[in-house]
Formats: structure tokens, sequence, C-alpha cells
């Protein structure tokens, strides 16, 4: 595996895994992914400042760049590129906007997130010229956006998808993780439970409560939405809503945690994934 800090270094037409770092089993599935599509996989590591609303955060954001390269060689990355801020932001990037879908759920907590996320996405395609990319449905709304994204105006680009890599309590892999305290992190593990919960009820309106219900019942955790929505356009899913999907965030102690899960079309119970 190369280690670049320049795009202009890398030739056109890789399968590309765009990350923040602090890489865990959750990325390594998607270059294992990506390297069973191509022989030329390129994973990046950026800590996009202008998708964090807060300087704390981004701050506190882990950063664990040996381990990173380690994991990203182990999983069948041909090339990291870990660029500079200057290489992604040379002072004249004009900021994207996400749209309606980039301002509710995620967006409504985190003004001006998927702005960052869809601005600096963009800039990662227009330097490296990938022919596909991979996204994880962990961050499902975010999916939902960069696909958008390449249909306006990356229409060569194949965005692929990957399923959320969890631990055997249920818990999605985060890079967020690291910071919960034993205690935090055994109430965590309330998402899932409550995502598992909405997949074991008859209707709509007794998944969203039985969601809320058992997030009620953790007290550390506190629920910011637990909602099901259409995975087209992310508005609050019908009975006629073919694609559903239970979505969940939440504070733990600080540390902000979401998750999701795919509701089976047939009987409006989800699939575990
Ligand atoms: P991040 O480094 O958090 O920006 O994530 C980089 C990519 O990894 C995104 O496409 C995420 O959706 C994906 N990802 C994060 N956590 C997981 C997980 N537990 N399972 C699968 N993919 C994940």
């Amino acid at each position: 595996m190369k280690i670049v800090d320049s795009a202009a270094e890398l030739a056109d037409g890789c399968t590309f895994v765009p990350t923040m770092g602090a890489l865990h089993a959750g990325h390594a599935s998607l270059f294992q992914l990506a390297r069973s599509k191509s022989e030329f996989v390129v994973a990046s590591i950026f800590v996009n400042p202008l998708q964090f609303e807060n300087s704390k955060d981004l701050e506190l954001y882990p950063r664990t760049p040996e381990r990173d390269a380690e994991i990203a060689r182990e999983s069948g990355v041909t090339h990291l590129w870990m660029p500079q801020e200057s290489e992604i932001y040379p002072g004249s990037v004009v900021k994207r906007v996400a749209g309606p879908i980039g301002e509710i759920f995620e967006g409504a907590n985190r003004t001006g997130h998927f702005d960052g996320v869809v601005t600096v996405v963009s800039r990662l395609f227009d330097l490296l010229k990938p022919t596909q990319a991979i996204f994880g449905e962990k961050d499902f709304q975010q999916l939902v956006l960069i696909k958008k994204l390449a249909k306006e105006s990356f229409t060569n680009l194949e965005i692929i998808s990957a399923p959320t890599i969890r631990e055997s309590d249920g818990l999605a892999l985060s890079s967020r993780n690291i910071r919960l305290s034993e205690s935090d992190r055994k109430a965590a593990t309330v998402i899932y439970r409550a995502l598992k919960a909405a997949n074991e009820s008859k209707s709509l309106e007794s998944a969203r409560e039985a969601m809320r219900l058992i997030c009620s019942q953790e007290p550390l955790f506190k629920l910011d939405y637990a909602e099901i929505i259409d995975e087209e356009n992310f508005e609050i899913a019908t009975d006629s809503t073919s694609k559903q999907r239970a979505i969940i965030a939440g504070w733990l102690n600080g540390v902000r945690l979401i998750d999701n899960m795919q509701m089976n079309p047939s009987t409006g119970s989800a699939g575990v994934q």
C-alpha cells in the first residue's frame, strides 16, 4: 500500500472509500468490498472541518493515523490518500448546499453539517476522479445525499452502499464509540434494541411507539429522534411507503450516536441487518 498526500499522484479510475480516519471494522468492510470490485482501491483520511458545527467536536474527533494505515493495508487498500486541508480547500472553493434533505433529522440537529459533507465529497471526487465510490448505510441520510450529488454532478460515478457492521450486542461500530465510558457503552445498546423492537412491530404506529418507549427506559440516553422514514426522500413513512427505514439518534454524555435499520416492505417490520 502506498501512502500519498496528493491526489495528483493518483491516476483516474479507482474504487474510492472516503473516511475521516479512526478506522474500525466497519471501514475495513468497505475497503474489502472495494477490493472485491477493483485492483485499484483508494481510501482517504480527512477530518473535514466544514462538517463540524462546533470546534470542540472537531477537536475531540479521534485521530489514530498509524493504526489507520495498518487497517487500510490489511483490508486491501492499495493507496491511502491523506490530504492536507490546503489541497481540499485551496481558498476558492464554492460551498455546496445539500438541499431540503440536508436540513432535517441529522441536518436539523447539526446546522450546515450536510452542506459540509457534500462540499468535501464533491471536492474529493473532483480531485480523484474515481469510477466507483463506497459509502456505509450506517450514515443513511449521508448516503442518500451522496447518491443525489452523484446523480446531479458526477454522472459517470457509481455509488455503492455497504451494510452496517455491528458489535456482537448490536451496537453499530463508530469512531465515536471510543469516547463512551463503560456505563455509556452498556447504555448504547438501547439503540439496537429499539430498532429491533420496531422490526418486530406489526404497524408503523406501534413501531414508532416501541422505539420511543425503549429509548425512554434508558436514563443515560437522551433521544433526539426515533422515526420511520421513506428511504427515497426522508419523508415520514406512511403505510403506502414501499421502502421504509427506522432511524434513531441521540446523546450519551455528550457523544452523539446514530443508527438505522431497513423495514421489511411486505410486513411493515424490519429485517435484521
Ligand atoms: P466516517 O469515517 O465516519 O466518515 O465513515 C466513513 C465511511 O464508513 C462512511 O461511508 C460510513 O457510513 C462508513 N461506516 C461508518 N461506520 C460504519 C459501520 N459500522 N459499518 C459500515 N460502514 C460504516
